[in-house]
């Protein structure tokens, strides 16, 4: 008997720092969708100068990892951090494709915010030849598949996280917690490098 293809849940972001929004958001998809895996991919580092204030994507790839070490079914991707130049989704898709095979079937999770802005991604038409893409509700942003092809794309709702990167990082420099925002060894990796002050 052929073996069933795998399935695999893929959650881009700059995760600046990785938060439990991102974590719920995949931990459910992965039970919607009985992925096999869900891998974690932190985007390079953005070569604009107006956004010189990203942590460095080490830093971002290691929180990541910590973030995920103890599920057994999350992991991480450096495929973006290890490719010159911005990161573009469809590149992303590419290269994990080639990681899981022609078999594999894919699952790109993203938040309602990202999801409405898809087609102004780089190769969008292309994009959706790529991989399946579910689209989560997120609090404060509408959740609509307008104007995306109807077949690759669906949307489910995810328990709500009022919870953005942005607001943790500004939360660190006003010298407020993240504790229970964010997994404890991040909040722990944070002070020991000095992120966000
Ligand atoms: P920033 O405030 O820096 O933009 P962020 O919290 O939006 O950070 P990203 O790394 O930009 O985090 O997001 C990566 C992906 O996770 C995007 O698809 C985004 O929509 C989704 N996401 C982020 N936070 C949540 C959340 N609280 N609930 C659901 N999805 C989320
Ligand atoms: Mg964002």
């Amino acid at each position: 008997m052929e073996a069933p293809h795998r399935r695999i849940g893929i959650m881009g972001g700059t995760f600046d720092p990785i938060h439990n929004g991102h974590l719920v958001a995949a931990s459910e998809v992965a039970d919607l969708f009985s992925l096999d895996e869900v891998v974690f991919v932190p985007t390079g580092q953005p070569w604009q100068k107006d956004d010189v204030k990203v942590a460095p994507a080490e830093d971002r790839y290691l929180m990541t990892v910590i973030a995920t070490a103890s599920n057994p079914r999350f992991h991480v991707s450096r495929v973006d951090i290890d490719r010159n130049g911005p990161t573009y989704t469809v590149d992303t898709l590419r290269d994990l494709r080639r990681v899981y095979g022609p078999e594999a079937e894919l699952y790109f999770i993203t938040g309602a915010d990202a999801l409405a802005r898809i087609l102004s991604w780089k190769d969008a038409d292309q994009i959706f030849t790529l991989a399946h893409f579910v689209g989560v509700t997120r609090p404060g942003f509408e959740l609509s598949d307008a104007h995306l092809p109807a077949d690759t794309v669906s949307l489910v709702q995810v328990p709500a996280m009022a919870i953005s990167s942005t607001d943790c990082r500004q939360r660190v420099a006003a010298g407020k917690p993240i504790w229970y925002l964010v997994p404890d060894g991040v909040v722990q990796y944070i002070a020991k490098r000095h992120l966000y002050r």
